[in-house]
């Protein structure tokens, strides 16, 4: 595919490559996006636009609501496995092309298919945290003794490590993304269509310091309008693809 191809030499030319993952590379591990169609929240509704508030009021009982709506999803969650989309971004950062990776996808799956720098903007479903020192564990390794949890370093309440409606993005992992954002002079863009701020404002970061964006989705998005390069393909047959293409170019 020649976008394939334009995408790797963009890549191969640049000197700080991040990327920027969604929904769609996880759709093609199985998991039910929560937005669009076939969306979790598309069915059930979206979650309340104060979840963390409420959190904050009622932990106990925004738990066992949570159990009741999410538990079926978060144990689908746990048997999902990487997908090619994923095991190639892994390389490519293996093979010191991609610096790091910005994820809004809570579902470890990058992690769990070698990628080492990850900023996961709405946390891992597989990890608790702190709302006041931020600490992590985790789920194994924290054992929650009452509820609502509380934190055995400061005493703040912990919760699952994703980020609710109304709650803020952890500062440091936030920064971190606004940092490899400036740094970056080639940013792809694989399964998101980059509507849903803070991630929607990273590509365009790179955009304003003449940087170049590559988008791989299925269909146009949001964001294809804004990229040098479009690849319209799975992210799973077009990663792997693309990896092929920059290692012939290396
Ligand atoms: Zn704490």
């Amino acid at each position: 595919m020649q976008s394939i191809r334009d995408a790797a030499a963009i890549i191969a030319s640049s000197k700080y490559v991040t990327c920027l993952t969604g929904a769609g590379i996880s759709v093609e591990s199985g998991i039910r996006p929560f937005r669009g169609p076939g969306g979790l929240w598309t069915e059930k509704g979206e979650p309340p636009m104060g979840g963390y508030r409420r959190f904050l009021q009622d932990p106990k009982g925004y738990r066992e609501r949570r159990l009741e709506r999410m538990g079926e999803f978060g144990l689908s969650l746990s048997k999902k496995e990487p997908n090619p989309g994923h095991v190639a971004l892994a390389r490519l950062e293996e093979i010191g092309v991609l610096r790091s990776l910005v994820t809004q996808n809570i579902d470890n799956l990058h992690y769990a298919a070698g990628s080492v720098n990850v900023l996961e903007i709405h946390g891992n479903t597989k990890w608790y945290r702190c709302v006041e020192c931020m600490s992590r564990w985790p789920n194994e390794e924290f054992e929650v003794k009452d509820i609502p949890a509380t934190c055995p370093e400061c005493g703040g309440l912990v919760k699952t490590d994703t980020v609710m409606f109304g709650e803020p993005i952890p500062m440091k992992v936030l920064e971190r993304c606004f940092e490899e954002s400036e740094r970056s002079d080639c940013m792809i863009v694989a399964g998101t269509s980059a509507t849903v701020t803070p991630a929607a404002s990273l590509p365009l970061i790179v955009k304003r310091n003449a940087g170049k964006l590559i988008e791989i989705n299925i269909t146009e998005s949001e964001i294809t309008y804004a990229c040098n390069v479009n690849v319209f393909a799975p992210s799973g047959e077009s990663l792997p693809l693309l990896v092929q293409e920059i290692e012939k170019l290396a």
